[in-house]
């Protein structure tokens, strides 16, 4: 895999010293789409890697699932007829395709990554190896873990936070078009108010929709934090890590 000749070592930011040594950042595929409505659309990608790009110059140590919902998801599969299991690995193999377009975006800012798969493609991808993949991290190389967690019948959301639990990361990013949960949608509704923070609890037993609920479920059982941003607004991503910004952050 050709990477970028010198890759700077991230700058420790003094101004701003990040809250979080390593990270779970974890995207839609929808949020690579831009306007279009499917598929890749490379500017929003650039745009989406120099976020990850700013926060990477803090020193923290990032890991990235990106979800494949832009090019397949498995259920939609289903309901036309598909064969449940093969429309999964399917939706499996278009994250492995929005890996490599972050990948490419990552490097071309210099850093260096790696696509880590959890269905073997080894021209394509490294395998998972646990070990391996700290080692990258802890060498400050983005690792992007494609293909969700391998198994039909899962999400990517699931593929997130079983990933960051086993990396040891601090909290998982989700993300989103909004700025944090809101008890109703903010779109829809003018009086929507956002949660600061909300228990994993009350995320399952309200709907909330923050992630699908084995999950989250994942998350409350190993305690890990799920902070949900936009990731529409720009500077928004290193912000938090910062200590600013508007979020909401899920826990215990
Ligand atoms: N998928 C799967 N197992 C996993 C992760 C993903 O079968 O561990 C399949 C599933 O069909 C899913 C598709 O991959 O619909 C795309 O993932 P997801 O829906 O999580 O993408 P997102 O909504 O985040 O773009």
């Amino acid at each position: 895999m050709t990477e970028p000749a010198a890759a700077p070592a991230p700058l420790a930011d003094t101004a701003a010293p990040a809250k979080f040594d390593r990270v779970m950042l974890k995207i839609s595929g929808e949020a690579l789409m831009g306007d279009q409505g499917f598929g890749l659309h490379p500017p929003t990608v650039a745009r989406i890697a120099q976020e990850v790009h700013s926060v990477w110059q803090m020193g923290v140590e990032i890991c990235m699932v990106i979800g494949g919902g832009n090019v397949f998801r498995g259920l939609q599969g289903s309901a036309q007829g598909m064969e449940r299991t093969t429309a999964d690995y399917m939706g499996m193999l278009a994250t492995v395709m929005n890996a490599l377009a972050m990948q490419s975006a990552l490097e071309a800012l210099g850093i260096h990554t790696r696509v880590i798969s959890a269905i073997r493609m080894d021209e394509v991808a490294e395998p998972y190896i646990r070990r391996r993949a700290v080692r990258h991290l802890e060498k400050k190389r983005i690792c992007i873990f494609a293909a969700g967690t391998g198994n039909p019948y899962f999400t990517t959301d699931t593929a997130a936070t079983l990933r960051a639990n086993e990396m040891n990361c601090e909290a998982i990013f989700k993300g989103t078009k909004v700025d944090g949960v809101y008890d109703k949608d903010p779109k829809r509704f003018s009086d929507a108010v956002r949660y600061d923070t909300v228990s994993y609890d009350d995320v399952l037993a309200k709907r909330l929709g923050v992630m699908d609920a084995s999950a989250i479920a994942l998350a409350r059982d190993n305690n890990l934090p799920i902070i949900v941003f936009s990731l529409d607004e720009p500077g928004g991503f290193r912000g938090i890590l910062a200590g600013e910004g508007t979020y909401t952050r899920v826990q215990g």
